[in-house]
């Protein structure tokens, strides 16, 4: 479907997600109305084994500025990385419309957006669960308090020209949250009775059957554990974000008679401006700094560090490759990952347990010990959403293909009346009174970046790729520029590459392709490299079956 769509129509606003359908992670959808519009959530997704060097994913917005919409504003649901995450490097793209989010999501996007030296240029506006404000020309937005793994989630009541369109953010129905504050069911089941239109669902969880576990619970489990562990240091590997597992650990810490450190960039972050914003309590003689952990006594002290995903910069890491400055794991330690093991880290993190075992340390993880809750909610909490808000019609988001998928027939299963749409990044969707449905397809990508923050393309991935998996050839050759004779090799730098093989008969197999060129074509660089190429790469191939990045260099004399 070729994108020749009229953003201009009046009667009928267009939905465009950048970025988490069909993926978890760098979520951005578009959401317009006359040429204008807003952004929700601006997130990135983090790297897998299969981009090398990369250190972060960014959604391409190239087609923003080819259907020259006008970004009004950008709302934050919360603030997960693959929600805030981009914002500081897409910011000036989009030429610093005002960001709206709760106190704790903008304190995090603030910090990266000094960091990136943006922070002057932006205008933040702090909105409270609860609050009703008016966002860019054409919406108005009511916030809905939601629980989630982070502190200040917000769902979003966005009053359209069309009507009503709710947004459940990343959520879970938590009857007893940490807080005390409880899914904003009210106004939830308030909206659901003026006839909304659309629904837009986190799909994250639709594989688990049932409700998802409350977060008090997990506390429980928490200190049941430490109980148990009388000796040691307990370390606890936590999402550094998730300010109330943060909590429940300090508080089972203090109960057993435990101090606690904090250890690891982020967490000290976070935990500073979880205190400044008083969502977490703790007594400062609770307290030490990781410099003092090696003096306190055995089974005195609790460290909650970073490093879940096995992140090699991560505290955890460091230390289990007795490579952390302050924290030594000795025999008989206990490590606790009171998280999950996010898909495509497995193998890493296999190897970062290893090595905990390696130091002499215990491990346990959410599978095996009652410490973990997903912040997702599960089938039965999104049928619930679904019946509070009883919309027209429903599009999953935040997830998977196959997520997607499930949510949309899950949904159709319990409310056969429900229009249900499935949508991927790109796909432009119209939603008026009357119908919701595809009108187009919008170029959406990813833009990778690595640690300078320099974009790199795919085509540059799939280069290293190749050379990670096959190795590289360098083929030099010295020409005698006039009369097109070869003074020097060609002579090989091989790297990755078996290079126990003929290489003699390569050099003659090349000379001999060389002689056979025109005398024209001799002296064009381009012809002479792609037959080098060729010519090497075949003969890698023949030799020991691998086809290698080869690279010509011809040098004229
Ligand atoms: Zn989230
Ligand atoms: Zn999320």
């Amino acid at each position: 479907m070729q994108l020749n769509y009229d953003f201009d129509r009046k009667d009928s606003v267009f939905l465009v997600p950048l970025g988490g359908l069909g993926e978890i992670g760098m979520n951005m959808m578009v959401l317009g109305h006359r040429g204008k519009a807003i952004l929700i959530d601006c997130g990135v997704m983090f790297p897998d084994p299969t981009t090398l060097g990369i250190d972060l994913i960014v959604p391409d917005i190239q087609f923003l500025n080819d259907s020259k919409l006008q970004i009004e504003a950008i709302v934050l649901t919360h603030g997960h990385e693959d929600h805030i995450g981009a914002v500081s490097f897409l910011i000036e793209d989009l030429k610093f419309p005002p960001i709206y989010g709760t106190p704790f999501t903008l304190a995090l996007t603030e910090d990266r957006l000094r960091e990136q030296g943006r922070l002057n240029r932006t205008k933040l506006h702090s909105v409270l669960p609860g609050s009703e404000f008016k966002v860019g020309t054409y919406f108005k937005i009511k916030s809905i308090q939601v629980t989630h793994s982070i502190v200040d989630s917000m769902g979003l009541i966005i009053e359209t020209p069309v009507g009503t369109i709710v947004h459940s953010g990343d959520f879970k129905i938590d009857s007893d949250p940490l807080d005390g504050k409880r899914i904003d069911e009210k106004s939830l089941i308030e909206a659901g009775k003026n006839n909304p239109l659309l629904l837009l669902s986190d799909s994250t969880n639709v594989e688990r059957a049932g409700w998802s576990k409350s977060e008090h619970s997990v506390g429980q489990g928490i200190e049941e554990l430490f109980r148990k562990i009388r000796t040691g240091k307990i370390i606890v590997a936590v999402f550094a974000s998730n300010i109330h597992r943060i909590q429940q650990i300090i508080d089972s810490a203090k109960r057993v008679g435990r101090k606690v450190a904090f250890v690891g960039r982020s967490i000290h972050g976070n935990v500073e401006i979880a205190q400044r914003l008083q969502y977490l309590k703790c007594d400062p003689a609770q307290i030490v700094a990781a410099s003092e952990v090696a003096g306190q006594g055995d089974g005195k002290i609790v460290i909650i560090a970073t490093g879940t995903q096995a992140e090699p910069r991560s505290a955890l890491y460091r230390m289990s490759l007795n490579d952390h400055p302050e924290i030594r794991i000795h025999p008989g330690d206990t490590v606790i990952f009171s998280s999950r093991f996010i898909p495509g880290n497995e193998r890493n993190i296999s190897h970062l347990i290893n090595n905990l075992y390696r130091r002499g340390a215990d491990v346990l993880d959410g599978e095996t010990a009652n410490v973990h809750a997903s912040g997702h909610a599960h089938q039965e909490e999104q049928k619930q959403l679904i019946d509070w808000v009883k919309p027209k019609f429903f599009l999953p988001v935040h997830g998977e293909y196959r997520m997607l998928v499930k949510h949309a027939k899950l949904a159709k299963q319990c409310f056969p009346k429900l229009q249900v749409l499935i949508s991927e990044n790109g796909d432009v969707m119209e939603l008026s009174q009357r119908a919701f449905q595809k009108v187009g397809k919008a170029h959406a990508g990813k833009i990778f970046l690595d640690e300078g923050a320099t974009d790199l393309h795919e085509e540059l991935l799939k280069d290293r790729r190749q050379m990670a998996h096959s190795g590289l050839v360098v083929v030099s050759l010295v020409v005698e520029k006039d009369e097109g004779r070869i003074l020097e090799g060609p002579d090989f730098d091989i790297r990755g590459v078996n290079d126990e093989v003929d290489l003699d008969s390569l050099r003659s197999e090349l000379l001999g392709r060389f002689k056979e060129l025109s005398r024209e074509a001799r002296g064009d660089d381009i012809e002479v490299e792609e037959e080098f190429r060729r010519v090497t790469r075949r003969f890698f191939r023949r030799a020991n079956g691998v086809k290698p990045v080869v690279i010509p260099l011809i040098y004229e004399v």
